[in-house]
C-alpha cells in the first residue's frame, strides 16, 4: 500500500491450494477449507490484494513469484504421488471417491502447470 502501484500479477503462497476441485478434494480428506482473504501473501514475500494474484502461469508477471509457482507445484505433484499411493486403488478417505486415474490426471495437472510457470510449457 505505501510503496505505490504495484502492476506485477503475482502468485500467492498458497498457489497450490488455489484450484478449486484440488481444495475441495483435499478439504474431503483433510478437512482443510479456508476461505479466500482480501489479502494475500505472494511468493516474492510481498502483501497484495488478492485480485492481483493469479494460478494461471500466463497471467504471473513477477518472475520471482513464478519460479515460487514452478517450485511449489512441482513440489506438490510430489506430495500427491505420495499421497495416493498410500492408499492405492481405493478411496483416499470413507466416503471420498478418488480413483487411480483421478489421482494421475492431478499429478500430471500440477506437472505441467510447474513446467508452464518455469516457463517451458
Ligand atoms: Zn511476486
Amino acid at each position: 500500500m505505501s510503496d505505490g502501484w504495484d502492476p506485477h500479477v503475482h502468485v500467492e503462497v498458497n498457489v497450490v491450494r488455489a484450484g478449486k476441485d484440488v481444495r475441495n478434494l483435499l478439504a474431503s480428506t483433510f478437512g482443510l477449507v479456508s476461505d479466500l482473504p482480501a489479502e494475500v501473501e505472494t511468493g516474492c514475500g510481498q502483501r497484495v490484494a488478492f485480485v492481483m494474484t493469479s494460478p494461471h502461469p500466463e497471467r504471473v508477471t513477477c518472475l520471482p513469484c513464478r519460479e515460487f509457482a514452478s517450485d511449489k507445484h512441482r513440489q506438490f505433484a510430489d506430495q500427491l504421488v505420495n499421497l495416493f499411493r498410500m492408499s492405492p486403488g481405493a478411496g483416499l478417505a470413507p466416503g471420498l471417491n478418488v480413483t487411480a486415474e483421478d489421482a494421475a490426471q492431478a499429478v500430471a495437472r500440477y506437472r505441467d502447470l510447474a513446467e508452464r510457470f518455469a516457463g517451458r510449457g
